[in-house]
């Protein structure tokens, strides 16, 4: 019999392809949802660090915390710490939650920038709950352990994307998503222009009213058949490669992500319950292949499971992340380096907002341009956080040079004029980082500002030495009380004995 609902074709099963097949699933009825990809291309394989929206995505799948964290291998993330970053000595950590506490109207860094100045504050990390925490080696979830004001603590995952895929594809399929193994050879676009179907091999063809193109760097359907444009960023984040490479695990088993300067780019170390991955970000036209293979595999702390892995890219967005009847998600729509692991996080989004848009049997021009239009201001929003990192360092390498003196785009521009004049941080409409996220990149990387809000000067000096030490005494305590990063594993999700399949 002949299936009348309209259908929507997903071609392409990595973390993208699954990740929407599972939500799709999840919260549409009435459309047939069918999935193609191909073993024999494979998936990219890295994308291990998130950042705790994923939690909002595994809550409206319905999916248990501690059974994601067993079957994906994975372990808690508190931040991500930045070594080198600044200067080749120095480190500082982006981590998720709170930094101290506003009062009033304004902003706890005004505080802290007046009592920094009376030489009464202590270095920013002092006052972040998620800091203390990650830097003890502490994981805690729930309400607080030693005083009601203590607030709570985000955190996000880091796992094992192909086993993370395995497990939507799980969902997915359980829920009803039809899965097509084979190589999509040729893409049918109809005399309108839009994309009727897709040819596998085996003269197979799927015919679909709307598609999703999740087949990574390839494109296939957004750029390669409908040809829609790439907007380069590489003046800005010129880092083009990458070596990935796993590891035996090693102990402790730390709650974060670090990511350490190199001289041509930067490390990324991210612990799972049973082997480490690591991988090297660099940029070609500052350091060659053999050379990043070689500081990659220097710079390991145990020894490698298998070959050093390369991946190239570049860094941009597609011109319309809509186009016609196809939406790009996933590496398909774009890229920025996971410096502070947003990609899975923008699938996410992605997801959400089409399915805020979903057309019906055609596709409306004005949901479009709103597609696209959220979907540009979210990611330029991240790229200028990202720019941040590297503008600001003081390190002596030609490549850090190069990226201290780059043109800044103009919305960045302003950012760090607002907070070099008074220590203002403006976060405008929904945009992903928030105002304490700013904040510790931009004293992390050395940024200073001159002056402060005024009001922060309304409180007697002895009082703000006085909350100065309240603060880091609550959250020091919160910390201690807090069970290790192993054993809080240990006790709620540990993931099977799995031996390492390279
Ligand atoms: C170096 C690096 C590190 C990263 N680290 C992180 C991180 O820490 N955190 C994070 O959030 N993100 C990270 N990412 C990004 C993350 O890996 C991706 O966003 C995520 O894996 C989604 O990939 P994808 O599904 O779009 O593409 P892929 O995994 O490449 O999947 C593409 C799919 O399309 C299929 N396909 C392609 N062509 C065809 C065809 N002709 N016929 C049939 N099927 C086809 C493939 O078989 C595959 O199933 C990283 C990326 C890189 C490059």
């Amino acid at each position: 019999m002949k299936d009348h609902r309209p259908t929507i074709v997903i071609a392409g099963g990595g973390t993208a392809g699954w990740m929407v097949a599972a939500a799709f699933a999840r919260f549409l009825t009435g459309y047939r949802l069918r999935l193609i990809e191909s073993d024999q291309i494979g998936t990219i394989g890295v994308g291990e660090a998130t950042i705790p929206q994923i939690r909002l995505f595994k809550d409206a799948l319905g999916i248990d915390e501690d059974a994601l964290l067993k079957v994906t291998d994975g372990t808690f993330k508190l931040g991500i710490e930045f070594v080198g970053w600044r200067a080749p000595d120095h480190r500082y950590m982006h981590a998720f939650g709170a930094v101290g506490r506003d009062v009033g109207l304004i902003a706890f860094q005004h505080y802290w920038l007046r009592a920094r100045a009376l030489g009464v504050a202590k270095p920013l990390d002092a006052y972040a709950l998620n800091e203390i925490a990650a830097r003890k080696g502490r994981m805690h979830r729930g309400g607080p352990l030693t005083a009601s004001t203590i607030p709570a603590m985000p955190y996000a995952y880091h796992f094992d994307a192909a086993l993370f895929a395995r497990m939507l594809r799980n969902f997915a399929e359980g829920q009803g998503v039809e899965r097509a193994e084979g190589k999509i050879l040729e893409v049918e676009v109809s005399e309108a222009g839009d994309v009727a179907a897709l040819k596998l091999e085996g003269e197979r063809r799927i015919d679909g009213d709307f598609f999703i193109d999740c087949t990574g760097f390839r494109a296939l359907l957004i750029e390669q058949t409908l040809h829609t444009g790439f907007e380069d960023w590489s003046h800005w984040l010129p880092c083009d490669r990458a070596l990935a490479v796993p590891t035996a695990l090693t102990e402790p088993l730390i709650p974060y992500t670090q990511a350490t300067a190199r001289a041509a780019g930067w490390q990324w170390r991210i612990p799972l319950q049973h082997r480490t991955g690591n991988g090297h970000v660099y940029c070609s036209a500052y350091m060659s292949d053999d050379a990043a293979a070689e500081t990659l595999l220097r710079n390991l702390d145990a020894p490698p499971l298998a070959d050093p892995r390369p991946l190239r890219f570049a860094t941009g967005r597609r011109r319309q992340g809509w186009n016609r009847n196809v939406i790009a998600m996933g590496l398909a729509s774009g890229f920025l380096e996971p410096l502070e692991s947003t990609s899975i996080h923008l699938i996410q989004s992605a997801i959400s907002r089409l399915l805020q848009l979903l057309p019906g049997r055609t596709v409306c021009d004005a949901d479009r341009r709103e597609y696209n239009r959220q979907s540009d201001f979210e990611i330029e929003r991240i790229r200028d956080f990202l720019i941040l990192h590297y503008a600001l360092n003081q390190r002596p390498e030609p490549f850090w040079r190069a990226c201290r003196e780059m043109a800044l785009p103009d919305s960045l521009t302003h950012k760090l004029e607002l907070f070099a004049a008074n220590g203002r941080i403006v976060r405008e409409h929904d945009e992903l980082f928030t105002e304490v996220g700013w904040l510790q990149v931009l004293i992390g990387q050395g940024a200073a500002p001159v002056g402060y809000h005024p009001l922060a000067d309304q409180i007697e000096a002895d009082e703000l030495a006085e909350y100065m030490r309240t603060i880091e005494a609550l959250y020091a305590r919160e910390a201690n009380a807090m069970p290790g990063h192993a054993d809080f594993i240990g006790r709620h999700c540990a993931a099977p004995e799995r031996a390492f399949a390279a």
